[in-house]
């Protein structure tokens, strides 16, 4: 792999506030971070005065930062994108994404990962936790692979046949072992890139066992776990009603809570609630545009961050949003602090932050969301002058432009592991990845055709 030197960039390390340096530096070797600006500078003149190869890209008038983390996302939904848009969760997932998942072969469902994948990487996701259907895991697997994205996912457990769809179930233990052999398989593969996650969906899915099992497993394989709790006001009083507790205290008694476990959405919690997930070290996905159109509620996630809780930052499945946009998400997570309930505004740093650091944390990848010697070389180009956000001469730090301003059509290059997988303009693994019109319109009507209502 030859080293690559990026050089004359606004960068922007998220180490912490103050990381940013103008006319910065990245050298990338081997697939980490080797040094940064006149380090990077020094290294790359050794490299080019002992006659090896070496690649310079001139990034003047562009900004360099960690790549986007998405700690939530449904790459089998993607194909499900743009169906009806005025149901609340429950009636949403009854009527339109159960049977769309479950109409899934192995071919749909690598299309469907396909297209998700590129349009994640092309708006500078670099790495992102996701939950698959109950089936045709590997499929999304295999086009992860192909990806070059860091990409953690797992095969949903349901298995509660009071709620459970019949073509969506299995037993607790046909669920539980599929994600064993998904493991087996995938765990640690293409360099580390992927990684599997026990995902039971949500509680009203799940049966105790499951949620036991997961946690217990998960717990003895070093694996994250990863569900959907507390999203909207009539879940919540289900969960309330079928257990006798709370949706979070629920999941904590069954196991699921503390480090290496991702909750997603959170919305509906009391002070008991957040207690325990500051004290337990539990990490939160807050999908805040997901949350507007499902009309699930606001996330308090200044007052989460205000306790210590980590929160970071998802899209969840195309059809609750429908744009797999990190940008999309950090703006609108920015916006929607400022009417949250006893909260305040977030800060356009704090945003960026979990957009990248934080998630980084969550997901328990130390070795990405900063950009720092040693650290994989995972970044993301963003071209300031790109669409109608200038001028950005107003202020001295880059996060406001970025979180206010920017949207994907900032994006104008995506790195993983020093590999441009996204160029804007050229011919790049994203621009393979991403299924043609027909394939994608072909395996849409094998999905309607299959449906079960
Ligand atoms: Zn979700």
């Amino acid at each position: 792999m030859t080293p690559l030197l990026v050089e004359n960039a606004l960068v922007i390390g998220m180490t912490r506030e103050g990381d940013v340096v103008r006319g910065g530096a990245v050298l990338a070797e081997e697939g980490a971070i080797a040094a940064l600006h006149g380090e990077a500078r020094i290294r790359a003149a050794e490299i080019a005065s002992a006659g090896k190869p070496l690649e310079r890209l001139d990034a003047t008038g562009l900004w360099l930062l960690p790549g986007f983390v998405q700690t939530h996302i449904h790459l089998c939904q993607t194909l499900l994108r743009n169906g009806p848009d005025d149901l609340p969760l429950l009636s949403w997932l009854s009527a339109h994404v159960f049977p769309g998942e479950a109409a899934h072969d192995e071919e749909t469902m690598e299309i469907s990962a396909r297209l998700g994948l590129a349009e994640l990487i092309a708006g500078g996701t670099t790495s992102l936790l996701d939950m698959a259907s109950v089936r045709h895991t590997d499929a999304v697997f295999r086009a992860a692979a192909a990806s070059g994205a860091r990409v953690t996912s797992g095969n949903a457990l349901m298995d509660d046949p009071a709620s459970t769809p019949p073509h969506l179930r299995t037993t607790t233990r046909e669920g539980l072992d599929e994600t064993a052999r998904l493991a087996a398989r995938w765990h640690g593969a293409s360099g580390g890139r992927l990684r599997v996650a026990y995902s039971p969906r949500f509680v009203l899915s799940c049966t105790e066992g499951t949620l036991r099992g997961a946690a217990d497993r998960a717990r003895a394989d070093g694996l994250l776990l990863h569900t959907h709790a507390a999203e909207s006001v009539d879940e919540a009083r289900l969960v309330h009603e079928r257990t006798g507790r709370s949706n979070v205290r629920y999941l904590h008694d069954a196991g699921l809570s503390g480090p290496g476990v991702v909750l997603v959405h959170v919305i509906h919690t009391d002070g008991e609630d957040r207690a325990l997930l500051a004290a337990r070290g539990t990490s939160v996905a807050h999908c805040p545009s997901s949350n507007l159109k499902l009309s699930s509620g606001v996330c308090p996630v200044a007052d989460y961050r205000s306790r210590g809780i980590r929160v970071t930052l998802g899209a969840d499945g195309a059809p609750c949003n429908d744009r797999l946009d990190a940008l999309g998400e950090m703006r609108l997570a920015a916006q929607i602090s400022r009417i949250a309930p006893g909260g305040r505004p977030l800060s356009a740093y704090e945003v960026v932050r979990m957009a990248t650091a934080d998630g980084a944390a969550a997901l328990g990848l130390p070795d990405v969301g900063t950009l720092e010697p040693g650290k994989r070389a995972d970044f993301v180009l963003l071209d300031p002058e790109a669409g109608f956000a200038g001028p950005t001469a107003w202020r001295d730090d880059p996060y406001g432009p970025i979180v206010w301003a920017f949207d994907r059509s900032h994006v104008t290059a995506t790195y993983v592991d020093g590999v441009p997988l996204y160029r804007r303009g050229t011919p790049s693994p994203a621009s393979a990845l991403r299924p043609a019109q027909r394939e994608v319109e072909t395996a849409v009507e094998k999905l309607r055709r299959r449906r079960h209502p």
